[in-house]
């Protein structure tokens, strides 16, 4: 065992203290959103409360102050997922928007006939896109098969590889089931066929730092409101060379060079991706975020919710008719599961009662549910602040609520 003062981490989530109808908050729902330390929201009172101004184009010292703490924040998560280069860090609204951006950059580089892979193990908004870009280009989308138990079946990956395989887009950790994905390995097979890859990291970013550098990868997307940052804000990381080859997405201010009515010319990195006045408080939070996390640090961060991950794994499997979903052994600290043909969301319902926070439903990937043919799962995930006491009441109530609804 190592050192995790977990009851000193939990004193800087102000919400974990309160309660929710009538019993002290459990909120395992953290693959949804992550709740919020104090130092991340006293980012938020600052900004507001001594130098909220625009950015980038004021002569004025808030507007500097402003632009110098933005930017600040590009580095910080520059360095945190190792990026050559901080105008390879674009702010987005989030990992959502970031997958749109890149999408409709491709849809000016793609020709009838070209290939483009997923896997079936996807959040719609690494699905909907791409459907969107094939139906302007004419590409056509092929899908990774997904196995019993939640992983990729590779085989027939390395099978889709083509020559006209042109981008290769997948989730790094699935928010469905926790399940980790051998990115290392799609990123090399896909490379080798000439081809780029975007790696979803919406669900990887709370738990894995990645190192964009060393995984080679095209393009990394994520979200800050995972990562104890805000909603509203997230990071698209792409290669230099993909980027400058993309077109904007959106056309405004800020993203300009020059604007005439002959000829609009646009600005250079990061900028051309950046119309309008940004999530300002939003970035320099995410900044905030990224800090906090890394002051305790992600290796005992991944140690500590594996543990979490293990005693809830093996206390609910000790539930009769209990199943979990892609008990694979590379996984994150998400368990979805289902107990007989009880609905997900009656479970889901009287545990609420109690003060307890799960995710019911498909989660936003409905291809992984139509595979487990379920309508959904009720979903636990945990973070670096959950305790096993947690767990014990966690555990406790789904066998209250499995009484009632038997
Ligand atoms: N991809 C994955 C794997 C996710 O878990 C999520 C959030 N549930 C998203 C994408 C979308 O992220 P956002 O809603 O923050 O844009």
């Amino acid at each position: 065992h190592f050192d995790f003062d977990v009851e000193s981490i939990r004193k800087d989530f102000p919400i974990l203290s309160r309660k929710v109808n009538g019993y002290p908050l459990v909120y395992f729902d953290n693959a949804a959103t992550s709740q919020t330390p104090q130092q991340v929201i006293d980012s938020i009172v600052d900004y507001y409360s001594r130098y909220n101004a625009n950015i980038h184009r004021g002569v004025h010292s808030l507007s500097q102050e402003a632009t110098d703490a933005y930017e600040q924040a590009r580095i910080k998560i520059q360095k945190h997922f190792n990026a050559a280069r901080s105008h390879e860090i674009i702010f987005t609204a989030g990992t959502t928007h970031a997958i749109n951006l890149v999408a409709n950059g491709f849809a000016s580089l793609l020709q009838k006939g070209d290939e483009i892979i997923v896997s079936a193990l996807e959040h719609h908004s690494n699905i909907v896109p791409w459907q969107m870009m094939c139906e302007r280009t004419g590409a056509l989308l092929k899908v990774i098969p997904m196995l019993e138990n939640g992983t990729l079946d590779m085989q027939a990956f390395y099978n889709l590889l083509s020559d006209q395989t042109k981008l290769v887009f997948v989730n790094h950790v699935s928010n469905a089931l926790g399940t980790v994905n051998p990115v290392e390995e799609i990123i090399e097979k896909t490379h080798e066929a000439g081809a780029a890859v975007l790696l979803d990291g919406a669900q990887a970013a709370p738990h894995i730092k990645a190192d964009v550098q060393a995984l080679d990868v095209d393009f990394y997307v994520a979200s800050a409101h995972k990562m104890c940052g805000p909603t509203g804000v997230g990071v698209l990381y792409g290669k230099e060379e993909w980027l400058k080859k993309l077109p904007p997405y959106q056309g405004g201010g800020e993203m300009i060079e020059t604007v005439s009515f002959e000829k609009t010319t646009y600005a250079g990195l990061p900028h051309k991706f950046e119309a309008g006045t940004p999530n300002i408080c939003g970035g320099i939070a995410f900044g905030a975020a990224i800090d906090y996390m890394n002051s305790i640090g992600f290796e005992k961060i991944a140690a500590y919710e594996h543990e979490l991950l293990e005693y809830a794994t093996q206390k609910l499997l000790e539930i009769e008719d209990l199943r979990i979903y892609g008990l694979s052994e590379e996984k994150t600290a998400v368990i979805s599961f289902n107990i007989g043909s009880i609905h997900p969301y009656d479970i889901g319902s009287i545990i609420d009662k109690l003060g307890i926070a799960v995710r019911t439903g498909h989660h936003c990937a409905q291809p992984v549910m139509d595979y487990y043919k379920i309508p959904g799962t009720v979903r636990a995930s945990f973070s670096f602040y959950n305790t096993k006491e947690e767990i014990d009441v966690f555990v406790e109530a789904v066998k209250r609520a499995k009484n009632m609804l038997s």
